[in-house]
């Protein structure tokens, strides 16, 4: 380190042009973590800032609907890395800072302005800024505890609420809704769940397994309403807080805490200020690419060639899960290396309801048939989806061996045939076959 003395002044930064070196990560959540892990496993040498808005340092959200809400886990164990970890890799975690505009040049280096004023300068970009939590826009819909279940301040300002609360209703019947349903419903909570379509888990599962969980969370004493909606919500506290909702049917129901589970938008706007094509997401190719070919996006905020063996064609995709963060992160790394690498394996998701554990392998979108395996006496479930023979994906319930057989099935290229499958006593893995 060189030192100055009052006749050799310290040479003043020029502020206006920054050195733009090293890749910026927007986004500092699952996928950008990953992306920063990966990126040094391979060898990356170069500098990374690892940019995010939330006060925290980087967490697993997936417990925030589960064992956090339900108070079983603490929150330093949900997160992802050490300080000393960052510093040992030379990653820059910068916290609370929002990125509201960023200005570019031709060779895809630039500057990326935060809110607060401050300023980050790059030679690469990841855009790893997932998806922000879909807002309820009816009357009511901004009163105090009308909540969300999107990031850790969500979470906090649920718990600190909780106790306070005896009627909840949650509007929005998919994953989130009805994991923190169920959490909810534990410890102790009247719960109503509001689901606006004609059933449970909108397309993420096929009717079989909507079903299996609309029977299974009603045996369990969780009040679901389907093919209903909340008018308005009405309010109490001199105007302030909620009090109840009032159905479209006029019935209306008590409610301390309404919690809102509508799905999430994808965070585009960086992208589209950038000029880079979105559509349901930043649109980026199988190297996860964005259209201008230098920056990378992945996560939740990505939309990606569809990359399950056998897909459609220009078949494209937007998966929200944790898998799906962690491998395409790593898809992204090889990129930043100068590799070309596709996705590895397939896509899979998981969800807790109370004693039910769903794991999901594949995508089941263009199904053309359907083959169930239950065996209610040990309380297990499964559905096989099947296209033009080939089995694409399964919904696991409490049957992890049946999981595991069709997973590696399709990352081998095989199949389970739809007859043999259906017996729910023969193990899915003996009748694996080569095509
Ligand atoms: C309650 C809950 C439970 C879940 N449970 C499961 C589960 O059981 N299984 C499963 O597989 N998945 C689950 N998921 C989904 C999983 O957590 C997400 O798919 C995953 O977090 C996506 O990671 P990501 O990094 O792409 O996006 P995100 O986690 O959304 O992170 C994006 C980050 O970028 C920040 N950001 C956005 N814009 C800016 C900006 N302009 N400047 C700075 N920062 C910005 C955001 O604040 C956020 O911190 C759950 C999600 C939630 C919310």
């Amino acid at each position: 380190m060189g030192t100055h003395t009052a006749e050799q002044p310290a040479p003043v930064a020029d502020l206006s042009v920054p050195t733009r070196t090293g890749l910026l990560i927007i986004g500092a959540s699952q996928s950008g973590v990953q992306l920063a892990v990966s990126l040094r496993a391979l060898g990356f040498d170069e500098h990374i800032t690892l940019l995010g808005d939330e006060d925290h340092r980087p967490y697993q959200r997936p417990a925030l609907s589960k064992e956090f809400l339900q108070g079983t886990v603490e929150s330093e164990s949900l997160i992802f890395r050490s300080n000393e970890y960052w510093a040992e890799h030379n990653v820059d975690l910068v916290k609370g800072e929002y990125i509201v505009r960023i200005d570019r040049d031709a060779d895809g280096s630039g500057i990326a302005h935060a809110s607060s004023g401050r300023h980050f300068p790059f030679k690469r970009l990841a855009l790893t800024v997932g998806a922000r939590a879909r807002k309820l826009e009816i009357d009511g819909g901004d009163l105090d505890g009308v909540l969300y279940l999107r990031n850790a301040d969500d979470a906090l300002a649920l718990k600190a609420r909780v106790g306070d609360a005896q009627d909840v209703v949650v509007i929005g019947g998919g994953f989130i809704g009805l994991e923190a349903a169920s959490s909810l419903q534990k410890m102790g909570k009247n719960v109503t769940v509001l689901e606006f379509g004609p059933r449970l888990v909108g397309r993420a599962v096929g009717e079989e397994t909507a079903e299996y969980f609309l029977q299974a969370h009603r045996a369990r004493g969780l009040d679901i309403r389907l093919n209903t909606s909340a008018a308005r919500l009405t309010a109490t506290d001199g105007g302030r807080s909620v009090a109840g909702v009032e159905l479209q049917d006029g019935t209306l129901l008590p409610a301390q805490i309404v919690l809102v589970g509508i799905g999430v938008i994808p965070n585009t706007q960086l992208a589209e200020q950038l000029g880079l094509t979105v559509d349901n997401g930043i649109v980026v190719d199988r190297y996860a690419l964005a259209s201008d070919g230098t920056t990378v996006a992945i996560g939740d905020c990505a939309n990606m060639p569809n990359p399950v063996p056998g897909a459609e064609p220009g078949e494209r995709i937007r998966l929200e899960s944790v898998n799906n963060a962690i491998e395409h992160a790593k898809v992204a790394a090889y990129s930043l290396t100068g590799r070309r690498e596709e996705y590895a394996g397939i896509p899979w998701f998981w969800s807790n309801q109370a004693d039910l554990k769903l794991q999901i392998a594949g995508l089941c979108n263009g199904y053309d048939r359907t083959v169930l395996r239950s065996d209610e006496e040990r309380g297990k479930f499964s559905v096989l989806y099947y296209r033009r023979g080939q089995v694409i994906a399964a919904d696991c319930v409490n049957a992890p061996l049946d999981f595991m057989a069709v997973k590696n099935a399709l990352a081998k290229g095989r199949n389970i045939p739809a007859d043999a499958a259906a017996d729910p006593a023969t193990p899915l893995k003996t009748i694996t076959t080569d095509s």
